[in-house]
Parts: C-alpha cells; sequence; structure tokens
C-alpha cells in the first residue's frame, strides 16, 4: 500500500535532501516542484516572455516540456526543459533565482504545473517537495512535512552549496535572496506558502540530515500505523 508524502516549507530548508532520501528508502518516485517553477522561468528569461501580459505567458507554456530524467553515470534525477538538461543552469543562474518568485505568483503558470503535479502522483508513492503540496496539489496526503530552519543558517547552506558548484556569491546575496523568494512566495495570492494544518513541523536548524531522515521516517511509521496501514 503506497502512500503521498509531501514536503512544503521555506527556501533552502533541506527539503528536497529529505525528499530524495525518503523517496529513495521507500522505493517510491520523487519530484522537485521547484525545478518546474526554475525550468519556467528559464524558459521566460530566454524567450524574453513579459510577465505582465498573459496572451504572451499563455502562448509560452504551450511551447514548454518538462521532464525528469535519472543520469545514469551519477544516478542523480536531472530536470529536462523541452529535451534540453537544464539541472545545472536552473541552480545556479541568478537571474532564475531572481525572477522564480515572480513568475511562480501566476495563476496560469500555477494551473500549468499542479495539473502535471498532480498527474506524476495519481499513483502514490510518490514523495513531492515544494510550497502548496500539502495545501493545493495533494491536499490529501497521508503524510504532510512543514519544513523550517533559521534564515541564517539556511543561507549559510545554500551558499556553501552555490559555492561548490563554482558560483561566486556571498553570505549578504544569498541571504537577501531566501528572504526575497520567502516573503513573495507567502504573500502571493494564488497557493501561498503555508503550513497546511494537518502537516507536522519540521525545524531542522540544529539537526543532520540524518536526524531529520530519522525524524520523518518515524513520522511516517507512526502515520501508517495509526491509519492501520
Ligand atoms: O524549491 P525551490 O527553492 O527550488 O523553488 C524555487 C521557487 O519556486 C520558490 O521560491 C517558489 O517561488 C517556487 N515554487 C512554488 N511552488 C512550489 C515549488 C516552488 O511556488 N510548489
Amino acid at each position: 500500500m503506497k502512500i503521498t508524502i509531501a514536503i512544503d516549507g521555506y527556501s533552502s530548508c533541506g527539503k528536497s535532501t529529505l525528499a530524495k532520501q525518503l523517496a529513495a528508502t521507500l522505493g517510491y518516485s520523487y519530484v522537485d516542484t521547484g525545478a518546474m517553477y526554475r525550468a519556467v522561468t528559464l524558459y521566460f528569461i530566454r524567450n524574453q516572455v513579459d510577465i505582465f501580459h498573459p496572451e504572451q505567458i499563455e502562448q509560452a507554456l504551450q511551447h514548454i516540456n518538462i521532464a525528469f530524467k535519472i543520469n545514469e553515470l551519477t544516478s542523480a534525477q536531472e530536470t529536462f526543459l523541452n529535451d534540453e538538461c537544464i539541472e545545472q543552469e536552473i541552480r545556479v543562474n541568478p537571474r532564475v533565482a531572481g525572477t522564480v518568485s515572480d513568475v511562480s505568483a501566476i495563476s496560469e503558470v500555477r494551473r500549468f504545473l499542479v495539473k502535471q503535479q498532480q498527474q506524476m502522483g495519481k499513483n502514490k508513492g510518490i514523495v513531492m517537495d515544494g510550497r502548496d503540496i500539502g495545501t493545493v496539489v495533494f491536499p490529501d496526503a497521508e503524510v504532510k512535512i512543514f519544513v523550517t530552519a533559521d534564515p541564517t543558517v539556511r543561507a549559510q547552506r545554500r551558499l556553501e552549496e552555490l559555492t561548490d558548484k563554482g558560483q561566486q556569491t556571498t553570505f549578504e546575496e544569498v541571504l537577501a535572496n531566501l528572504e526575497k523568494r520567502d516573503y513573495i512566495d507567502s504573500h502571493r495570492q494564488d497557493s501561498p506558502l503555508k503550513k497546511a494544518e494537518d502537516a507536522t513541523v519540521l525545524d531542522n536548524s540544529h539537526l543532520s540530515k540524518d536526524e531529520q531522515f530519522n525524524w520523518a521516517m518515524h513520522l511516517i511509521e507512526q502515520k501508517l500505523s495509526s491509519a492501520g496501514m
């Protein structure tokens, strides 16, 4: 019996690290919905789509095909936009990080992606992370986790990630981007980032990856046994 696991929370909280570990352990598929919003943003940047022009947006969305594929050499999941691997670019391009929250606030974009996300999870056996998974995409998910952490801890982790990928940036720039995205994501009209009423909060400011993984597995086991599964 497979279930749906929804992981939401603030930017750079380690949601995807946790989601990937859970999916690998449970034999579930993993969907990084942030990558989908980043892919649309990259397409809009490259094609100079005016985000204040609804017709241009509708038109552009018809030409966007997003897929996830496993890289056979690294076993890592990678994001493809119209058959091009854009995994690296959507993570390090500062223009993507700078505009993704504005693009994600557009209702047409959300409708377009949420439909695909619901399709990907229709047979359960999925771990999905994002901002609206427990509230909008899968309000009936059996397990919902809302991840948070101190902003300076998050900025430090993100800085290390970007530096490892060869990106030159500063702690202040990274922190400012996180805070800006969190603000826009939580204040937009359509599907704002918020904790689902039945989600359990995980503050991982002082937890290691193993500790947060064990915490989540314990929660999943508890939920399954209380549901008699
Ligand atoms: O998860 P990640 O930081 O890669 O997400 C990038 C951006 O995509 C977020 O800041 C947010 O604006 C948007 N997003 C969203 N809804 C989701 C996932 C991501 O609005 N489910």
